[in-house]
């Protein structure tokens, strides 16, 4: 059975936080703590995403313990509608904070970065809000902090929103960490990717080779003819999920016995379908999007 990207590509899984805060902005850690946590929690990348400062981590160690992506968040506005645009591997800051946020992504994707928007629940974005964008690579579905602080971790609605109408955005589970260290680790990217450098891993990152999770891990999703097979780490729950509403597609451990395989068949007329692991403590991990021909 063939495997669906990015589970067919050759390379190795890298594990990294895009989003997390220093003493440079409103975090606690410094960025020397912040980097040696994640390489003593088995990280291979990190991006240091101060608010509205390019935090350059060489500053702060010569020799970095795992890869790290020079990065911010910047703080953008449209009228009355405020967004935060994670904006990673700059070597300077291309634009000003507090302007328009596709002003933003543009000048990113100009300087050779790439962007994404954060925690679009968090700010209460509505689909009108989000739809208007270009030229980022996606949103967080996940948000360790919005969770933890006011449970506006989620954007899953707003993705699938997205996806409905036909934009093609990735997902991504961050921590946006501030605190020492109850707000780390929860919420990542494993990237699929032929090296660890930062060029391989933000190309992988803009072709989706990727999935998000709070700790479970997919292993494989197989397309054959109109038949879906995933294979996970041990999990509750595993849901095909796309755009065809009121068609379950779902399998459950009834029993208390974690499922490792589910297969589900596609339903007539779907666009895009995706993958939710839900492991034995509700945790989840979801693959990008597959666009269906
Ligand atoms: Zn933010
Ligand atoms: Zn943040």
């Amino acid at each position: 059975m063939p495997s669906l990207p990015p589970f067919d590509l050759p390379g190795n899984w890298y594990k990294g936080n895009l989003h997390t805060h220093t003493n440079q902005s409103d975090g606690k850690p410094t960025p020397a703590e912040n980097m040696q946590w994640h390489a003593a929690h088995g990280y291979h990348f990190l991006a240091l995403t101060d608010h509205n400062r390019l935090t350059n981590p060489f500053d702060f160690l010569a020799n970095p313990p795992l890869l790290m992506i020079p990065s911010l968040e910047y703080s953008t506005r449209r009228g009355m509608v405020e967004y935060h645009v994670i904006s990673l591997g700059l070597t300077k800051m291309p634009i000003a904070p507090a302007r328009d946020p596709q002003d933003t992504i543009d000048a990113v994707n100009a300087a050779g970065g790439t962007a994404f928007v954060a925690h679009p629940y968090w700010h209460d974005h509505t689909l009108d809000d989000l739809i208007v964008l270009k030229g980022h690579i996606g949103i967080e579905i996940f948000n360790t902090g919005c969770w933890l602080e006011i449970n506006k971790g989620h954007s899953l609605a707003h993705w699938d929103l997205l996806l409905r109408r036909g934009q093609t955005l990735w997902g991504l589970a961050t921590d946006d960490s501030h605190f020492r260290y109850p707000d780390h680790g929860r919420g990542w990217v494993n990237v699929r990717a032929e090296k660890l450098d930062q060029p391989s891993i933000i190309d992988a990152l803009r072709a989706g080779q990727f999935y998000a999770t709070m700790g479970p891990e997919i292993y494989d999703a197989q397309l054959e003819g109109r038949q879906v097979t995933v294979r996970c780490s041990p999990a509750r729950s595993i849901f095909l999920i796309g755009d065809i509403w009121h068609c379950p597609n779902a399998a459950h451990s009834w029993d208390g016995k974690p499922l490792t395989e589910a297969t589900f068949t596609l339903h007539q007329g779907q666009r895009y379908i995706r993958v939710e692991v839900v492991d034995m403590d509700y945790q989840s991990a979801w693959t990008n999007p597959y666009f269906l021909p």
